[in-house]
């Protein structure tokens, strides 16, 4: 059984169809890169499956279970083990909480303790994602972007989720920098068994971190399959330009 699975889903705004039609499943442990320009519809589709918004029709499923149409009382244990991570790492950050706070916010509401114990789970979720306790009583602003987004990535880790739904994480960062939190997120994954929806506009990012590849055009997938099949052997026109149109990418 598939971890995720998203069934014909769409999302009218007005007489507008934003997404059309989408489905995919994603495996425990695999990576499923939704890739597509600007206005495609990718971010519709991250909000859904992560019950922020709901479908026009269709449906989510996460571990089995119908996340579409469910009570929000209902919806919330399954919050803990879907997260998300955004592009912009300061917009999500509060600016005027301290590091410490803010990676443990989750923790602090889902699941009480001690603040001793908050103040040492704080310091493994940083080591994590490769910063130290010097963070702990600083603020946001205090941070270079790829920092923050690390930040981001450690609280969004909190409450041991199984699965990210990473909406473009990098595309708001330097390309060195980004390419750290890209290995980042590759490590990650391995150490906490982590699913990932990983979207991007960039396919040799998407290329880079996926086991499969969903490719997005006008709310539609124009075409989807393993990584090989898509980057090696794209059988689509549109899927060929998005290709040809990004440079290889370098990040080992
Ligand atoms: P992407 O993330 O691929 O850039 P989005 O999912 O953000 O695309 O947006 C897809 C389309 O849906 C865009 O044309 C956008 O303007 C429109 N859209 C997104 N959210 C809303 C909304 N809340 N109301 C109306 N239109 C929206
Ligand atoms: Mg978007």
């Amino acid at each position: 059984m598939p971890l995720l699975e998203a069934t014909r889903l769409t999302k009218d705004y007005g007489e507008v169809r934003v997404v059309d039609d989408v489905s995919f499943v994603i495996h425990r442990g695999e990576t499923l890169g939704l890739v597509g320009e600007s206005g495609s519809g990718k971010s519709t589709i991250a909000r859904m499956v992560l019950g922020l918004i709901e479908p026009s029709s269709g449906s989510v499923s996460f571990d089995g279970a119908s996340i579409t149409g469910m009570p929000q009382s209902r919806l919330r244990p399954l919050r803990r083990r879907i997260q998300p991570v955004f592009q912009d790492p300061y917009a999500a950050l509060n600016p005027r909480m301290r590091v410490l706070d803010i990676v443990t916010e989750p923790l602090v509401i889902h699941e009480g303790g001690s603040r001793a114990r908050h103040r040492l789970k704080a310091s493994e979720l940083l080591r994590s994602v490769g910063l130290d306790d010097s963070a702990l009583p600083r603020y946001p602003h205090e941070f270079s972007g790829g920092q923050r987004q690390r930040i981001n990535i450690a609280r969004a880790l909190a409450l041991r989720p199984e699965m990210l739904v990473l909406d473009e994480p990098i595309s708001a960062l330097d390309v060195s920098v980004g390419a750290q939190v890209v290995n980042l997120l590759r490590d990650l994954q391995r150490d906490f068994q982590l699913t990932y929806l990983f979207i991007s506009h960039s396919m040799p990012l998407v290329r880079y971190l996926s086991t499969n590849i969903a490719v997005l055009r006008h709310g539609r997938l124009v075409e989807m399959g393993t990584r090989d099949e898509i980057c090696d052997a794209p059988r689509e026109l549109y899927t060929q330009t998005l290709i040809a149109a990004t440079p290889e990418l370098r990040l080992a």
